[in-house]
């Protein structure tokens, strides 16, 4: 479903009149700042600081006291589980906006940047309350998710005497969930969709490559000017300034030149531990790609490796390196 001309007119006055407001409730913490909600977010994030959870070491640090993590900011407003499954608050009006953008057929919802200022360290039996302004609502844009709207909120937080105490921007994409058969079964369905890895940013720059990738072909770019090779594809040549350029195609031998095994976090749609190594292509460029069929454990720099081009997921193919026989 595609807004017409006229309708999309229509719908972005409408968007205009949410720009610069308040959303109309405020977020009040249901507890002071206290020992165990720090203590708990700390376990959780694997933060052992002294001045958080220790209140010996906290007397002895810049403190003088037990101070709350200031990443936790937001969680001292946060509603609960009451957030998932309450009724909307009549009177919220950043949810009024997500509603006109569902009803328009933007259903997909997706957080995409946040941003923190902490003006000074919480204290136990601080207490929060935050407000929320709409601060800028994009023009139509086309993304990798779909067409959309990216929608930006400020939240500023204050204390029992009204103080501030840190501000926080928060941006969310509205798109048309329709166009990507992943996305929609996301959020049409309760089964959640397999989880599949991350996808490229696709732009002039580097389609071409990852066309070529769909045909079980490794291209690296070339200079037409001096014929340095350069991957990933850029559009500018780093060694002469020439944006002419052509490609070759890699033979997919190379040997790693580096390498890290990733354990933790674990991102949907890849498999752990993962290796990821930098290897020195036989062409004279470097490539960052898995490592598959290998114990972590016995990869090595300098060690012979082999690409070739794998459907990783129904959509997407990747060269990935195995250890060359
Ligand atoms: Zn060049």
């Amino acid at each position: 479903m595609s807004l017409s001309g006229k309708e999309r007119e229509e719908f972005e006055k409408q968007l205009e009149a949410y720009v610069g407001i308040d959303i109309g409730i405020e977020d009040a913490s249901r507890d002071a700042v206290n020992q165990a909600m720090i203590r708990q977010w700390c376990e959780a994030m694997g933060d052992a600081c002294g001045a958080y959870t220790a209140p010996e070491a906290a007397a002895k640090s810049v403190h003088g006291e037990v101070v709350a993590p200031p990443a936790m900011l937001q969680a001292w407003i946060l509603g609960g589980v009451a957030m998932a499954t309450g009724e909307d608050d009549p009177r919220d009006k950043q949810r009024e906006l997500h509603r006109l953008f569902d009803a328009r057929g933007y259903t997909g919802v997706v957080a995409t940047n946040t941003e923190q200022e902490y003006l000074r360290y919480l204290k136990l039996g601080d207490r929060i309350r935050a407000r929320t302004q709409i601060e800028s609502i994009s023009e139509q844009k086309a993304t990798g998710l779909g067409i959309g709207y990216f929608i930006n909120t400020r939240t500023r937080f204050v204390d029992q005497n009204d103080k501030e105490v840190g501000w926080m921007t928060f941006r969310v994409l509205k798109f048309e969930a329709g166009d990507q058969p992943a996305a929609a079964a996301e959020s049409n369905s309760a089964v959640p969709a397999k989880p599949q890895r991350l996808r490229p940013a696709l732009g002039h720059d580097n389609r071409w490559w990852w066309d070529c990738v769909e045909k079980d072909e490794l291209a690296i770019q070339r200079c037409s000017a001096c014929a340095v090779l350069r991957h990933p594809p850029r559009p500018m040549c780093g060694e002469c300034q020439s944006t002419e350029w052509d490609y070759v195609f890699s033979s997919g031998e190379g040997t790693i030149h580096s390498y890290v095994v990733i354990r933790h976090p674990e991102v949907p749609g890849y498999t752990y531990p993962l290796v990821v190594a930098v290897v020195d292509l036989a062409e004279g460029t470097r490539f960052v790609g898995n490592v598959v069929d290998i114990e972590p454990e016995e990869v090595e720099i300098g060690m012979a490796v082999q690409a070739s081009i794998e459907r990783v997921d129904d959509e997407m193919k990747l060269p990935v390196f195995r250890r060359a026989s």
